[in-house]
């Protein structure tokens, strides 16, 4: 049996995390399945439709690894097979022109909102053989959606659904200016792009009724449907554009890396035991529509950071300075030339207190700047002991010809015992001498990626 999936948005604003991860199970399920998965670019509101939210949409799936199959296939091109469809549903009694007005709909609208009832459109030109058609109104055209009996959609997410056919309106298929509708453009290619599976967002669960009725008119076969719940926010509202963790430029722009985040929207309404960390090739081999559940996910900011962290600690580290570095030129200062090499050799340690590229910026700060920045709380803790010590430290460290860490911890050791303190004594004010805050890497980390002169300038400057 083949399997044909696509990823549908409209490139009317940027795309979300829950498309993202629609696009991902998608396209897991395709290629599980060793089948096809297409981006299909719903281009046909003109008015919303931006060139800028299509490249950002094409530039999410790349970032995150979800490859399709072919070009993306652009909606607004195929408008005349949409177009001929309407007219051929007419044809067969399926669709009809509607001449209500605007003023009229409107009032019908008011109408029900008044006795508290959801709006209906009335039917008034489904079988209007008596009326008189208006001259000066375009219609609009609308599919006869069946009166009576029950329709049955056996989503592979949400089990059997079934509903009165009474509950669907004659919608709209072609508006007055002849541009179609969202619900005849999907159906009609996901017909001719030969779709077996339509897996979406369960808030479209209604539209796969309507569209249902459009392929049995057409006597098209129908695909099988997934509905899979949606991503809340992490205060348990529907995801907005408004939350500041929407879009995968929200995720890039505080370094997450893409392994990363595909990891946790995979788990992030699926699961397989209790697994959590899937490899690409697991993904593929497990994932499956069992395993997704039936009730909306909520995102949750700590548990991603908490998967970065685990892929940043597994990664290799020339792959991991390579991330830096693009992280770095694009949201941060471009690292200098000169000081990769150091970050590379460090960025084994700079990684550790890290959970993402930009912790690891962060606490590579003291290497990429010539000078550093103590804060006047840390200052404080440098009294007359400590001073004294990085005296003593200084001189020994200055007569040092081999920088190595057993030459540093008998430095050290004997500052303990001769200052009568512990390891934090010492440690801690060459730490905020180095580095600028008494938080970060291991002490002698930094005292060995750091070259000698600067290792004494920097303790100079505190005493
Ligand atoms: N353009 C629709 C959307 O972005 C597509 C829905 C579908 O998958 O059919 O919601």
């Amino acid at each position: 049996m083949s399997f044909n999936c696509r990823f549908a948005p409209s490139p009317t604003g940027p795309l979300h995390i829950g498309g993202v991860r629609t696009a991902l199970f998608n396209w897991l399920l395709a290629r599980k399945n060793k089948g096809k998965f297409f981006l299909r670019i719903e281009d046909t509101d003109k008015e919303r439709s931006k060139d800028q939210f299509k490249i950002q949409i094409i530039n999410s799936l790349k970032w995150i690894g979800v490859d399709y199959d072919g070009k993306e296939y652009i909606q607004s091109k195929n408008v005349s097979k949409h177009v001929e469809v309407a007219k051929e549903l007419i044809k067969k009694g399926f669709a009809y022109e509607c001449y209500c007005t605007e003023d009229e709909i409107n009032e019908q609208k008011e109408k029900c909102k008044k006795q508290g009832i959801p709006y209906v459109y009335n039917r008034k030109w489904r079988d209007a053989k008596d009326l008189k058609i208006p001259k000066d109104i375009k219609p609009v055209i609308r599919f006869k959606s069946k009166i009576s009996g029950n329709t049955i959609i056996k989503d592979l997410v949400q089990g059997e659904r079934n509903i009165s056919n009474s509950t669907i309106e004659d919608f709209v298929i072609l508006r007055q200016d002849k541009s179609p509708t969202y619900q005849l453009s999907a159906t009609v290619d996901d017909h001719e792009m030969k779709i077996t599976h339509i897996i979406r967002g369960d808030d479209h669960m209604i539209n796969s009724f309507k569209q249902k009725q459009i392929y049995d008119a057409m006597k098209w076969q129908v695909p099988s449907f997934a509905h899979i719940p949606l991503i809340h926010s992490e205060k348990g509202k529907k995801l907005s554009k408004r939350d500041n963790a929407s879009t995968i430029n929200d995720y890039i722009k505080i370094g997450i890396i893409p392994d990363a985040l595909r990891n946790y929207l995979l788990r992030l309404g699926w699961s397989y035991k209790d697994k959590e960390i899937f490899s690409l090739k697991e993904s593929i081999e497990l994932f499956n529509f069992e395993g997704i559940g039936k009730s909306p996910s909520k995102l949750d900011m700590s548990r991603i950071l908490s998967i970065n962290e685990t892929y940043i600690k597994s990664m290799n580290e020339e792959d991991l300075f390579r991330k830096l570095i693009e992280f770095s030129n694009e949201y941060k200062t471009k690292i200098d030339k000169s000081k990769e090499d150091v970050v590379l050799k460090a960025i084994n340690f700079l990684k550790n207190k890290a959970k993402t590229l930009e912790d690891i910026y962060n606490n590579s700060k003291y290497i990429l700047n010539n000078s550093i920045d103590i804060s006047s709380e840390d200052k404080a803790l440098i009294d007359k002991k400590s001073r004294d010590i990085i005296i003593n430290f200084i001189e020994d460290y200055e007569k040092l010809t081999e920088l190595k860490k057993e030459k540093l911890e008998s430095i050290i050791k004997n500052l303990i015992n001769k200052h009568r303190t512990n390891f934090k004594g010492v440690g801690q004010p060459l730490r905020i001498g180095l580095i600028g805050t008494k938080f970060g890497p291991g002490i002698y980390d930094i005292i060995l990626s750091l070259d000698k002169t600067t290792v004494i300038n920097r303790l100079k400057e505190l005493v």
